[in-house]
Parts: C-alpha cells; structure tokens; sequence
C-alpha cells in the first residue's frame, strides 16, 4: 500500500513539474564563467583552459540561439543559451574576447569595479596569494579571532577555507582591513601576481568596444550583499554602476549579485536592483532560466573546465532535469 501510495505521488509529482515546464515554455541555459586562462593551480576552479572554451562556444554557435543576457527574457519560444562573465579578469579582454569575436557569440561581463585598473588581485585571490607566498613567523597566529596555520599544505587550505568565510560575512573596510594585516605578517606588498591580474582601465575599455560584448555591475569590492545594511549594499552597487559609466561611457542596464547563491543576497538586494531599474539581475542558482523566475534573480550555471563532452551532457541535464 505504501508503495502504491508513493508511486502515485511521485506520478503526480512528475505530471506537476512538467506542467508548469511545459505553461513556462523551454529553458534558457544561462552560463556563468569566470576566467580563461591556464593556471597551475586553481583552488577555487574558476578557470576554463583557452582550448576548452574555444570549444564552448564552437558548440554554442553551431547548436543553439545564443541570446545576450539582456534580452533573454524577451522570448520563450525556443530552448537558447547565454554566456556570462563575472569579476573582471584580465583574461577577459585578453583571451575571451578574441574567442568570443571569433564564434560571434555575445557576452556579458559583470565587473566588480573596486580592483580595475590597480596592482591588486581581487579579495579571495590576494587571501590565496598572501597564505601561498608569506613568509610568515613559526607557529599559529589568530586574525580577527580565526586561526591562522601555513606550516603544511592541508593547515594552508584549512586556514583559506576559515578566512574566506570570514571576509564572506565582512564588510569592504573589513575585508581591507584584514588583508593589509596578512600582507604585514607575511611581509608582502600589496602589488598582486600578473597570472590573476584583473582588467586595466585600458583592457576594459576594450572589452566594452566590442560589438559582442555587453558591460554589467557586479558591486565594487565584491562583499557579500546579504552581510551588508542596506546603506552598504545601495552604496556598493550604486556606485559600481558610476564607475563602470565612467570608465566605458556607457549606460549600465544589468547586474549580478556577488557569490550570487541565494543566502548570498536578500529581499533587500533584490529591492534596490528594481530601484535602481536595472533591466535584468543574475543570481548564481544552479538551474536553468524559465519563464516563471524573476528578472531580478536569473539562475545561471557554473562552467567549470569542461572538456567539450562533459560540457555537452552537461547542458543536456540542465535542459532537461532543472
Ligand atoms: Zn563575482
């Protein structure tokens, strides 16, 4: 009996879901990169190697619609897919670009404007680059009440994890603070490494010139929203949306919320992007875009560095399952 009750129910279930995919029309396959680029070592694997992304979009071109994120809910007659960058790497301009030039694939690229143009790596990066390359006194240290520990590789990634989730809750005065106390203890200046470099004024200008690209906000020191007063989180988005005019001379009409899961942004957030009209927002909630979600939280999905079949099955279970 039990058995025959939950078939029923998952029946159900199935018929539901489907009903509501079916009256919110196909998906759209909104993806979320990072970086292109080949590194040595990626902790936070936000790094899709050249040859890999070149077959991204090879396979996006030939196989689907590919939308500008601005414009992808317009329509939703047909399954199509937009491609997305968050941060502002330097790679961005210097290998995407041709890249995405060259497929004729448009783009989206969401810059936090606090680091463009300056020697310094963004916030998690310079965390990685001060634990990686201080040269820190013996022992164990406590910064801001976390322990501190490099002597082995396993206590490093350990102490990464615990001071990221740290200046995750912070503030940028925070987050500033905290890192020019690690650079101190570690004996280090406070220019970054070339490899995670993010854009120059120069390259970003560039970036915006180019007939496949569109430039969106992405705050200014890339706090998490959710960790910040309302105050904050209007001055930190607000003023990214400034630069970027300033910096492109180009209106700014899109958004995305930094770290971008859920319980990294709030009511609020969302509040001050509709204020604010920004025409779309992207979250980083790891399903396909239908219909039925709002403008103002479009889910993305995270690319990671794919060969091209696992990208293709990749896309096929989001097309199909979320
Ligand atoms: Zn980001």
């Amino acid at each position: 009996m039990t058995t025959t009750w939950l078939s029923r129910a998952a029946r159900s279930a199935r018929w539901a879901r489907n009903r509501i995919r079916n009256l919110s029309g196909p998906p759209k396959l909104v993806l979320l990169y990072h970086r292109v680029a080949e590194l040595t070592e990626d902790r936070s694997q936000l790094a899709v190697s050249p040859a890999n992304f070149r077959q991204h979009m090879a396979y996006l071109s030939a196989e689907f619609a590919v939308e500008r994120f601005e414009d992808c809910a317009d329509r939703w007659d047909e399954t199509t897919v937009v491609v997305t960058f968050d941060d502002g790497y330097a790679d961005n301009c210097l290998e995407a670009l041709p890249i995405l030039e060259a497929a004729d694939v448009p783009a989206t690229f969401f810059i936090a404007t606090g680091t463009i143009g300056t020697e310094r790596e963004f916030w998690w990066d310079e965390l990685e680059r001060c634990l990686v390359e201080g040269t820190f006194d013996p022992g164990e240290f406590a910064l801001q009440g976390v322990p501190v520990d490099v002597r082995s590789s396993a206590a490093m990634n350990a102490s990464y994890q615990r001071l990221f989730a740290w200046l995750q809750a912070s503030d940028s005065v925070d987050i500033e603070q905290t890192l020019t106390q690690l650079r101190e203890r570690g004996k280090l200046s406070a220019s970054g490494r070339t490899t995670h470099r993010p854009l120059s004024a120069e390259e970003l200008g560039k970036l915006a010139r180019s007939p496949v690209t569109t430039i969106g906000a992405h705050t200014v020191s890339h706090a998490c929203l959710s960790a910040l007063s309302a105050d904050q989180q209007r001055a930190e988005i607000s003023r990214s949306v400034d630069d970027l005019k300033r910096l492109t001379g180009e209106e700014v009409s899109v958004f995305s919320y930094p770290f971008g899961n859920h319980v990294h942004y709030n009511a609020t957030s969302v509040d001050i992007c509709r204020e604010l009209e920004f025409r779309m927002v992207a979250a980083n909630n790891n399903r396909a875009y239908r219909a039925m979600h709002s403008s103002l939280e479009v889910p993305r999905l995270l690319a990671r560095n794919w060969d091209i079949e696992t990208f293709k099955r990749y896309l096929h279970l989001y097309r199909e399952c979320f």
